[in-house]
């Protein structure tokens, strides 16, 4: 029987996740099928109830409902709670377990970009105080970083954001004084929208990053955003934004449908051409 899972969202057609695991399906000859779901948030806790009698055996869910989904499943794990919003959920014996695959995708992500990037001294600036950014720094947090600086421009956000995570070594830090924290970093992350496509650059002055820093950038659309370029330029190793969409795809597809997906250069590739339009 066809295995069917969807992508829930509102708006959702912008979605490459259809893409990306219909690519993993076709690669393993897995008969199923990813579709996109567009639910109002007013119709989306009714949805979620008969997901499974809607012939769904999972879903991903994204913006707005990651939030709300986590007071809607029965089975919330811990990675998911502690980032407060859910993106996977699988269906098991009329039991709809939730779970947050961010945080995988960005270590993983950054694992198979700058190997041995968590090595050394282990102290990390984050930019922004989002959802993305709980991620990065519950991921962090999991892999021994114990100085991690947040700044971000409503500085009452990064406070809270600390405040959740206290004892683990988090300091919110004023946006206008971040450069003066750059110098002790081994890892900077830009996980604020500043840098995408249509959106204000990211200012920032690089001269005090030690050279052995790494760079990432959440930011995906560019490919190579400002701020990674900079990076490059002076020598810095950088990974972008696409492997970690890419990555966090991975523990989803292989509950749903049994098999451990590779993130291979043929699908980024296949990727890059639809957001560039085949450019
Ligand atoms: P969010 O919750 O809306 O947070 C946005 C962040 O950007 C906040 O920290 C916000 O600061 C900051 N920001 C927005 N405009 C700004 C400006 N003009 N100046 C300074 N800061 C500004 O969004 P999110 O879900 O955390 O996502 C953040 C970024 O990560 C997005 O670009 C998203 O596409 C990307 N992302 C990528 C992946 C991936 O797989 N690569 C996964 C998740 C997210 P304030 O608090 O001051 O508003």
């Amino acid at each position: 029987m066809t295995r069917r899972v969807c992508i829930i969202g509102h708006p959702v057609a912008h979605s490459r996740s259809p893409l990306l695991h219909g690519y993993w399906l076709k690669t393993f000859g897995i008969d199923g099928l990813y579709t996109r779901e567009d639910i109002t948030p007013d119709d989306f806790p009714g949805f979620l109830r008969e997901l499974e009698r809607a012939g769904y055996s999972g879903a991903n869910i994204t913006v707005p409902h990651k939030e709300a989904a986590l007071s809607l499943i029965d089975e919330v794990d811990d990675t998911a709670r502690a980032i407060g919003a859910v993106n996977t959920v699988c269906i098991r014996d009329g039991v709809i377990r939730g779970t947050n695959t961010d945080v995988y995708g960005f270590l993983a992500n950054l694992d198979a970009g700058a190997p041995g990037w968590d090595g050394g001294r282990k102290v990390a600036v984050v930019l922004g105080a989002g959802g993305a950014s709980r991620a990065v720094v519950f991921g962090l947090i999991g892999r021994g970083f114990n100085k991690i600086i947040l700044s971000n421009r409503t500085l009452s956000r990064a406070q809270v954001l600390c405040a959740d995570f206290t004892g683990k070594g988090l300091v919110a830090a004023a946006w206008s004084r971040l450069s003066e924290h750059l110098g002790a970093a081994s890892l900077l992350v830009n996980a604020t929208s500043l840098g995408m496509t249509g959106k204000p650059t990211l200012e920032i002055d690089l001269a005090t990053l030690p050279p052995e820093a790494v760079v990432t950038d959440l930011v995906y659309a560019p490919l190579e955003t400002e701020l990674l370029r900079e990076a490059r330029q002076r020598g810095n190793r950088t990974v972008d934004g696409l492997g970690m969409l890419l990555h966090q795809a991975v523990p989803g597809f292989e509950q749903w449908f049994g098999r451990k997906p590779d993130v291979t250069p043929e699908l980024r590739a296949l990727l890059v051409a639809d957001l560039t339009g085949g450019r």
